[in-house]
């Protein structure tokens, strides 16, 4: 029987007529006409002032670290159970970070434990929205506007996912989307920045031109483009752009296929759900989420190890993930977990994701579900 791979990278077909279009149009660096065509779909899409597509997540991340100006000695309150990126683009700018721990329900950062790691230090709340499942914004930015901090948003699983409406990684001051090869969209390696206010995109595109403004020279805003500030580049080549922009043109058809195959998968395991032998994912009301992932929780690392193996034996591959980032070395070093950490440990231990991808079909879902069962049946 042929194997079910966790991931399959996202495709419709038309790649290489957009990829062959961008080569012959000469122009393959950053911000040539499918990274303008990808900026302005993100930029409509999240009803954000500015959008720009970076080499990755990370880079965003890294360059939202930058705009927000975090400086050696700020704290940076952010979640535990999250992918080292969210913790290094803080890090790098030499800001301590305070890890808080996580609602079971979602795995978001616990809004109701942000307050108390609140010091003098503080400089700004980094929340991840895992699984394309947003965290309970306006908690957030309430407490971001009463204590003047800046809110980033890792909406790196969010693209396509809402909260009250509103678009995952357009509501803090940055939001940040990933593009990889994991993702619910991909051109490889790649991501984006999303900009709130109107007045900070001219900023954005200076340190997204290694500090130049070139972008208005560009415009003819300016006759010469200089240094103007410390910056980086963050532009992907217009090929990778290529690659990406058919997905965007299908967007809506990509996210119903995975949220079909993950009302499937929740319908074929609720049974066990109701026995109380794994539990689901949960989506509070407030949120629209975007099928990024199906997990499930088993009930300790034990049984969740042996159902990973199990699968594997069926030709099934499932993963897990996060390691606490307050465990790993870097994570003493860099920071410090505030209050206790009642659930950032032992909901990392307990979740597995199954297959999810586009083109993952009803018949593959059904027969990851019927290993499942008959794990449980044994
Ligand atoms: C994937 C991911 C990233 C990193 O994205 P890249 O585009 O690979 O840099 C960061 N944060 C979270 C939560 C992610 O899932």
């Amino acid at each position: 029987m042929d194997k079910i791979k966790f991931n399959i990278p996202p495709r419709t077909g038309r790649e290489m007529e957009h990829i062959q279009r961008a080569i012959e149009g000469g122009k393959i660096c950053g911000d040539g006409e499918y990274t303008g065509l990808c900026n302005d779909w993100i930029r409509r899409q999240t009803g954000s002032a500015g959008a720009y597509l970076t080499t990755s997540c990370t880079q965003a991340l890294e360059m939202a670290a930058l705009m927000a100006d975090i400086q050696s000695g700020d704290e940076v309150i952010l979640p535990s159970f999250t992918f080292v990126s969210t913790a290094n683009a803080f890090a790098l700018r030499g800001a301590r970070l305070v890890f808080v721990d996580i609602r079971p329900d979602t795995n978001n950062i616990d809004e109701a434990l942000i307050e108390e790691a609140i010091t003098d230090k503080t400089k700004a709340i980094a929340c991840v929205h895992y699984a394309g499942v947003g965290c309970e914004m306006d908690t957030i930015l309430d407490i971001a506007r009463r204590n003047s901090l800046c809110v980033i948003e890792d909406a790196a699983q969010g693209v396509c996912a809402y909260y009250k409406g509103r678009a995952l990684g357009s509501m803090g001051d940055y939001g940040c989307f990933s593009f990889h090869e994991t993702k619910n969209y991909s051109m490889g390696e790649g991501g984006a920045i999303l900009i709130r206010d109107p007045e900070k995109t001219d900023m954005a595109e200076i340190i997204r031109e290694k500090g130049t403004d070139r972008s208005r020279f560009l415009r003819g805003q300016v006759d010469k483009y200089s240094w103007v500030s410390i910056g980086s580049s963050y532009l992907p080549s217009d090929i990778n752009a290529a690659y990406l922009w058919p997905q965007l043109e299908d967007a809506e058809k990509i996210n119903e296929q995975r949220l079909g195959s993950w009302h499937a998968y929740y319908q074929r395991l609720a049974h066990l759900q109701d026995k109380g032998l794994l539990e689901l994912p949960v989506i509070p009301e407030e949120c629209q989420h975007n099928a990024h992932m199906f997990y499930i929780k088993t009930q300790d690392l034990e049984e969740r190890d042996a159902l990973i193996r199990h699968l594997k034996e069926q030709g099934i591959s499932a993963v897990f993930h996060y390691v606490p980032l307050h465990s790993a070395a870097a994570g003493s070093r860099y920071g410090r977990f505030h209050g206790e950490d009642r659930y950032t440990t032992r909901e990392s231990q307990r979740l597995l994701r199954l297959p999810m991808y586009y083109g993952l079909t009803l018949d593959q879902v059904d027969r990851v579900t019927e290993q499942i069962d008959r794990f449980y049946r044994k």
